[in-house]
């Protein structure tokens, strides 16, 4: 499995010279098994994702929501293969079906006068909207199992499982946790994985300035994980207020808890 980080910041992208290590774009992460790519969210980061799925010649994708926040989905009018005629891409969303939405009505709502000038209608591409309950297991096809899980976030988020090759990646953002206790449904969801995704917004210290914001800590990240059993720890959806300098005192801070966490960087690529 080969898993790329194209956008590691949450709530709204950064650039300035302060953002330039850890890069400023919004959630976007790649696994490829194989040839199959799955795309987890759809924040700026997606951006430069197009022209990078189109050189590689691949032709279909599934991408799987978090949830519908801007930062979740504000890159995909800006998906290059999606105004191209050959491609195909099926969304996937757990989060909409309690509200009584579905995903393709809350993105044709995000591309919709006078947000955007762009409708949905207009992407050339096949595109495929499936809505499920965070929770269900989802067999993909090809040998790749998709588990997830509903997330404690402002109207829910989805987490997610991918089991492919005796290999377990997870992706767990946006949610917030309880101070002192560990998600049951987050604990079975990772439990074994080689790599989990975590939704490390702030740092415990900053926590209780931000409750109910529907977010987590990376010392959490680094709770979860070891009582889980977890290989590694990616510490994911930096808060914009820290820039590259902040980030820097957080990987060593978390090393020195736990050295098997490291900070996502844009670009950077890992393969298990
Ligand atoms: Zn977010
Ligand atoms: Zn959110």
């Amino acid at each position: 499995m080969r898993v790329r980080f194209w956008g590691v910041r949450g709530t709204i992208p950064c650039a300035s010279s302060s953002y330039l290590r850890y890069g400023g774009n919004t959630s976007c992460v790649t696994i490829a098994c194989k040839d199959r790519l799955l795309i987890f969210d759809a924040g700026s980061g997606i951006r430069p994702l197009g022209p990078w799925v189109q050189s590689q010649g691949f032709l279909a994708a599934d991408l799987f929501l978090s949830h519908v926040h801007w930062d979740h989905i504000q890159g995909l009018p800006f998906f290059k293969p999606l105004y191209q005629a050959d491609f195909s891409l099926a969304v996937w969303a757990g989060n909409l079906q309690a509200q009584g939405l579905t995903i393709q009505e809350a993105l044709a709502e995000q591309m919709s006068e006078p947000f955007f000038p762009i409708a949905i209608d207009r992407f050339a591409a096949d595109i495929i909207f499936r809505d499920f309950m965070a929770g269900q297991t989802i067999d993909l096809g090809d040998g790749i199992v998709l588990r997830t899980a509903p997330l404690n976030h402002p109207q829910g988020a989805t987490g997610y499982r991918v089991d492919y090759d005796g290999v377990s990646v997870c992706y767990v953002t946006d949610t917030e946790h309880r101070p002192g206790k560990l998600d049951p449904e987050i604990l079975t969801l990772i439990h074994g994985a080689n790599l989990v995704i975590y939704d490390s917004t702030y740092t415990d210290q900053e926590f209780f300035r931000y409750a109910g914001w529907g977010h987590s800590t990376w010392q959490q990240g680094v709770r979860l994980c070891q009582a889980a059993e977890v290989e590694q720890l990616a510490i994911f959806h930096h808060d914009p207020d820290h820039d590259d300098n902040v980030m820097d005192r957080i990987a060593e801070e978390a090393h020195d808890m736990w050295p098997d966490a490291f900070v996502a960087k844009e670009g950077q690529q890992l393969t298990l």
